[in-house]
């Protein structure tokens, strides 16, 4: 019998849990956008698996080698750890089209709006998408996660505060826009969970 599936609640990584630093590369750099912890806190303790989806074409563009990623991520980890937040999965992509390091430079099918990172994770994690959603701050993450059958929320951080197009709920199965990724958690996954008991439906 196959274990069940679980939800999951990708989340873009700059601009959505820390603070968007051009081709950040030295862990040192790192930042964690006030409330993202804790809201990872939350989701772990709703059973999303929680997984991290990032564009890091800096390794195409020849700034920093996928060593550097790994450095990174596991000082995230440690940070996160700190308030008891736990990230269940990295996935990045480290292609870009115009890329000049090989064999990195090429149109491949993780670099979001493309949604491979969270197939994969789906695969490798067993993830129901239907009951996940995904999170980030540009249209390219919301498009990711639409492809895929995943609800969306836009967060105003990072890059988000420039997006002033009119987002369209239905191509982008977007269920709002939210100031931080601690807003999206409880007006998104957290809040669905409790719609049977007290909350409307958003
Ligand atoms: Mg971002
Ligand atoms: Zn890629």
């Amino acid at each position: 019998m196959p274990l069940s599936q679980q939800p999951a609640v990708f989340l873009d990584r700059d601009g959505t849990i820390i603070a968007d630093v051009h081709y950040l590369a030295e862990p040192s750099q790192i930042q964690l956008i006030p409330g993202a912890a804790a809201a990872i806190r939350r989701l772990n303790q709703a059973g999303f698996r929680v997984i991290v989806v990032t564009n890091q074409a800096g390794v195409a563009l020849g700034r920093f080698s996928e060593d550097k990623i790994d450095a990174v991520h596991e000082r995230l980890s440690a940070l996160l750890a700190e308030s008891r937040a736990i990230v269940d999965g990295y996935f990045f992509c480290p292609h870009h089209p115009q890329g000049i390091v090989e064999p990195y430079a090429q149109v491949c099918r993780c670099r979001k709006p493309e949604p491979g990172m969270l197939l994969t994770a789906a695969q490798e994690q067993n993830l129901d998408l239907e009951r996940s959603w995904m999170i980030g701050d540009k249209v390219s993450d919301l498009a990711a996660g639409a492809a895929v059958g995943c609800q969306t929320i836009l967060v105003r951080t990072g890059h988000g505060s420039a997006v002033t197009e009119p987002l369209s709920p239905a191509l982008y199965r977007l269920a709002g826009i939210a100031a931080d990724l601690g807003q999206a958690v409880d007006l998104g996954p957290c809040r669905q969970r409790e719609s049977n008991t007290e909350s409307p439906p958003l």
